[in-house]
């Protein structure tokens, strides 16, 4: 590979906090608001022009309950709006979430209530938001981060912070500061949801959801639909992923896997947009043509971007695998993803390597691999935000890094806020 050399350059100071949170997906959301609502000075950086992440940008729309810590006032607040429903059809028994099984209780929700709520909760706890904001590098000063390098339609300019929260959700951040992280490569999908299909017909015809994903399976044996860019039909898809999202004939879908891609390489997302976007159209010509309900149907709206599941996990302090979180009461816990569930979070998940003044929440916290796949879920993203928040205002209140926290204080604080942390 060559290289340039570009010429050194000022850089102005734009903005100063006490802590930067870094992305606005659901963590972040999470981390800003329950910081401030402690008292600190936080700014949210974030790329798009709205929150909500994954959620918002990718229509990942559906939900376990929304029954632990922040998790709680956000769903409360959607359903009075009639925005956070139970997802019907499904195919699972919603018995098996007694048994621990919370995707047995899929919920949806109305993404575009998220862009209009978390904002003015944000701003209603005095956090200031910067939209539009892409952090392309970290400014160190010894073993802490002292501020970021943003890039915008302004230019190239750096904000300074004591304290700094990475919910990117890629682990940004920690990588740039030269914490150790690791490149995983899930598949990607682009969600998207359809509008006027008749809900009644199609599951008269199909019996469940999970049958749609059978019903394809035997047309593209008969060749009558090709999947055949690197599309996987696996894990429930290609399929319905909730029935009447929210409002009466609209179904989120979700059109398939993409395997082998990076999430962080701009060439491998570009050649991920086009063969996902080429699939949502063959999908939706065939269920048009071949099951009835869907005569009608047309795409509502596809993802902002195609959904990445994972590309960098932090390395942190400690990377528990799935055997701890469902049977370790960790004396350091700090978040249990469900009510119901015996599942808990560590705090050294969240604690990078060798940055003083980090903390990394939502999908790219330090786990093992074969937990990742339940602590992605966005209510867990969710409470593990609030747990970094926290401990970030909590620390800037002692004067103390987030290695030096004790770690009682912060368990108090996060149970007087209605986690049950189930210690
Ligand atoms: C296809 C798919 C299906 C899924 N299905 C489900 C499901 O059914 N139920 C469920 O609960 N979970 C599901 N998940 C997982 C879940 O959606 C995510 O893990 C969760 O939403 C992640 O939240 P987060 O806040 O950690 O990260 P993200 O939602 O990724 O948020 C990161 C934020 O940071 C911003 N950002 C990133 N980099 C920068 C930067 N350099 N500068 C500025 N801003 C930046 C992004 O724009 C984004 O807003 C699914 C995920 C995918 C991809």
């Amino acid at each position: 590979m060559s290289y340039i050399i570009e010429p050194e350059r000022k850089t102005p100071v734009v903005a100063e906090a006490d802590l930067l949170v870094c992305g606005g997906g659901y963590a972040g959301f999470a981390a800003a608001l329950c910081a401030a609502r402690l008292g600190a000075k936080v700014l949210l950086l974030e790329k798009y022009g709205f929150l909500g992440g994954l959620i918002t940008t990718s229509l990942v729309i559906t939900t376990p309950p929304l029954n632990n810590g922040i998790n709680q006032e956000v769903g409360r607040l959607l359903r009075e709006q009639r925005a956070y429903v139970f997802c019907q059809h499904s195919g699972r028994d919603p018995q098996d979430a007694e048994a621990g099984d919370v995707s047995a209780l899929m919920h949806a929700v109305d993404p575009e209530l998220i862009k209009y709520e978390f904002p003015r909760m944000l701003l209603a706890a005095g956090v200031r938001l910067l939209l539009h904001a892409y952090i392309a590098g970290v400014v160190r000063e010894g073993p802490a981060i002292k501020g970021v390098i943003m890039e915008s339609k302004a230019g190239r300019q750096a904000v300074l912070a004591k304290m700094v929260v990475d919910a990117t959700g890629d682990a940004d951040i920690a990588a740039l500061a030269g914490a150790p992280v690791r490149e995983v490569k899930k598949p990607m999908t682009m969600m998207y949801n359809l509008a006027e299909v008749d809900v009644a017909r199609a599951v008269a015809h199909l019996g469940h959801w999970g049958n749609l994903k059978n019903v394809l399976r035997r047309a593209m044996a008969r060749g009558e639909v090709a999947f055949d860019l690197g599309i996987a039909p696996e894990f429930g898809a290609p399929g319905v992923h909730a029935a009447e999202a929210v409002y009466p004939g609209q179904l989120n879908v979700w059109s398939g896997m993409l395997s082998g891609l990076s999430g962080i390489d701009p060439w491998d997302l570009t050649q991920a947009e086009l063969i996902t976007r080429e699939h949502v159209m063959r999908l939706t010509r065939f269920l048009n043509a071949q099951v009835p309900g869907f005569e009608r149907a047309r795409i509502e709206c596809t993802s902002t971007q195609v959904g990445v599941r994972a590309s960098r996990q932090l390395v942190g302090g400690c990377s528990p695998k799935m055997a701890e979180i469902k049977g370790v009461k960790f004396a350091d816990t700090v978040a249990k993803p469900y009510a119901k569930n015996p599942m808990r979070l560590p705090y050294g998940a969240l604690l990078p390597q060798g940055v003083d003044n980090l903390l990394v929440a939502g999908r790219c916290l330090s786990a093992d691999d074969d937990a990742l796949g339940q602590l992605r879920l966005w209510p867990v993203c969710a409470i593990t935000g609030q747990a970094a928040g926290v401990a970030a205002a909590l620390c800037l209140r002692h004067g103390v890094g987030p290695q030096q926290l004790d770690v009682g204080l912060l368990q108090k604080e996060l149970e007087d806020q209605g986690m049950d942390l189930g210690l």
